[in-house]
């Protein structure tokens, strides 16, 4: 069992959150090749080990945010909100 601690909610069972796939993936321009888009869309780094991942919190507060954990031992180490751009602070 994965114990997520939410930013908002604190620590919840993992059955309330859902996937949202590796944080920190940045969207190629517009006139990228098909290659290039198709390996943004599809293609991941699967680390073992520190990852930084996104995660909803899907029966509680609606919220995204992102969660380091590490992918060998299932540990969570942190958990960060994601401010609207200009609100970071
Ligand atoms: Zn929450």
């Amino acid at each position: 069992m994965l114990i997520i601690p939410c930013p908002w909610c604190g620590a919840r069972d993992e059955s309330e959150f859902a996937y949202g796939g590796e944080a920190d993936i940045v969207r190629p321009p517009a006139e990228v090749s098909d290659a290039a888009w198709a390996e943004y869309l599809y293609v991941r780094d699967n680390p073992r080990g520190k990852n930084r991942e996104l995660w909803f919190h899907r029966d509680g507060c609606f919220q995204w945010f992102v969660l380091e954990r590490d992918t060998a031992t299932n540990e969570c180490l942190s958990a960060h909100r994601i401010d609207p751009p200009g609100e970071e602070g």
